[in-house]
C-alpha cells in the first residue's frame, strides 16, 4: 500500500480563505480582529516565523502589530508591554514568540496574558478549559492536526469516534493538548513518551498516530499499523553533507518507509507546518468574536 498524502499546505490555504471571508463580513459589522506578535531578541528562526505571521495576518484582512524588543529586554519591561496589549481594545490576540532569552521567565509572561487573548492557548486557564471540555483557545499546532484528521475521517465517510489514537510525545504545547483534542473527538487515546515500554508495539495499535518527539525519522515502518493515518509534527534539520550547505528538513517519521505501510500521511515540509499559522489566525478570529459577544463562526 502507498499512503495518500495529506496536503496541509492546501488545507491551510483553504482555511485562510475561509477566515478572510469571515474577517470581511466582520469588517462590514465594524469589527477588525487584531493580532499582536512580540519578539524578544534576534533568533533567526523566530524572526522568520514572526515575519510570516504578520504577513499572513494582513493577508486575511486582520490588523497586525509587531513589537520587536532588544535581546537584553528585562522581565518587567516585557510584562508592561503585555499589560498594555491586554488593555488595548484593538488587539484580540497576543502571541509572545518563544523561546525567550534566559533572563525572562517564560511561564510568568504566558500567565500574564489575558486568557481571552491567549491565541497560542498556552495559558493555564486555557489548558484547564480544554481538559475540562469548556470553550478554550487551543494550541495551534495540535488543533491544526485535529482539523487534518477530521477532514480525512470525513472524506472516508466517518469521524474519529472510537478510533484508537496514539500520541507520541507529551509536551504542553503539542502532545498533551493533542491527546485532549482526540479525547474530545471520542477517540480512545494513549499518550506515549520516552519511558514507554515497547514503543513500536504501542504505536502499532493506533488507527491514528501523531508523532511529536523531535527526533529525526524515529518512527519507522514497524511502528505503524497497516492503513493507519500518520501525522508527523516533527521539524528536524538534517546536517548537509556539503560544507556550508543548508541541510534538509525532515519529520519525526521515516516518510519513505512509513508511506508504504500507512493509509495516509502528512509530509514534512508541507503537512502540519503550514497549519500552525492558519490556526493562529482562526484563534484570533475566535478571540475577537468572543470578546465582542458575537457567535464564533465555523471556518
Ligand atoms: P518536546 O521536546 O517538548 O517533547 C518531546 C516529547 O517526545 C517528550 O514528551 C519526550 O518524552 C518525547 N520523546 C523524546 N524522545 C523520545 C523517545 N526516544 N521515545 C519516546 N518519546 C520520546 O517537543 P515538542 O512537543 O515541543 O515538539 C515535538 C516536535 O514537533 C519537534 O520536532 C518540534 O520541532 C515540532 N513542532 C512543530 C511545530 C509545527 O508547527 N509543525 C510546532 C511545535 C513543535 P519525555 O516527556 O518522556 O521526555
Amino acid at each position: 500500500m502507498t499512503a495518500e498524502i495529506i496536503d496541509g499546505k492546501a488545507f491551510a490555504a483553504g482555511l485562510r480563505a475561509r477566515i478572510a471571508e469571515q474577517v470581511a463580513r466582520l469588517a462590514g459589522d465594524g469589527l477588525v480582529p487584531g493580532l499582536a506578535v512580540v519578539l524578544v531578541g534576534e533568533d533567526p528562526a523566530s524572526q522568520v516565523y514572526v515575519r510570516n505571521k504578520a504577513r499572513q495576518t494582513r493577508e486575511v484582512g486582520m490588523h497586525s502589530v509587531e513589537h520587536r524588543l532588544d535581546a537584553a529586554t528585562g522581565q518587567a519591561e516585557l510584562l508592561a508591554l503585555v499589560a498594555a496589549l491586554n488593555a488595548d481594545p484593538a488587539i484580540h490576540g497576543i502571541l509572545v514568540q518563544l523561546p525567550l532569552p534566559p533572563q525572562i521567565d517564560a511561564a510568568a509572561v504566558i500567565e500574564a496574558i489575558d486568557p481571552g487573548k491567549d491565541v497560542d492557548g498556552f495559558h493555564v486557564i486555557n489548558a484547564g478549559r480544554l481538559a475540562t471540555g469548556q470553550p478554550a483557545l487551543v494550541p495551534c499546532t495540535p488543533l491544526g492536526c485535529l482539523m487534518l484528521l477530521q477532514d480525512r475521517a470525513k472524506a472516508q465517510g466517518g469521524d474519529l469516534s472510537g478510533r484508537r489514537a496514539v500520541v507520541l510525545g507529551r509536551s504542553n504545547i503539542v502532545g498533551k493538548p493533542m491527546a485532549q483534542l482526540l479525547l474530545g473527538a471520542n477517540a480512545t487515546v494513549t499518550i506515549a513518551h520516552s519511558r514507554t515500554q515497547d514503543l513500536p508495539a504501542v504505536c502499532r495499535e493506533a488507527d491514528v498516530l501523531v508523532a511529536a518527539v523531535g527526533r529525526a525519522q524515529m518512527v519507522t515502518a514497524d511502528y505503524v499499523k497497516p492503513g493507519a493515518t500518520v501525522i508527523d509534527v516533527g521539524i528536524n534539520r538534517l546536517e548537509s553533507s556539503e560544507p556550508g550547505g543548508k541541510g534538509r528538513l525532515v519529520g519525526d517519521v521515516d516518510f519513505a518507509a512509513v508511506r508504504e505501510v500507512a493509509g495516509a500521511i502528512t509530509p514534512v515540509p508541507g503537512g502540519v507546518g503550514p497549519m500552525t499559522i492558519a490556526v493562529l489566525l482562526a484563534n484570533t478570529l475566535t478571540a475577537a468574536c468572543r470578546a465582542s459577544g458575537r457567535a464564533v463562526p465555523t471556518v
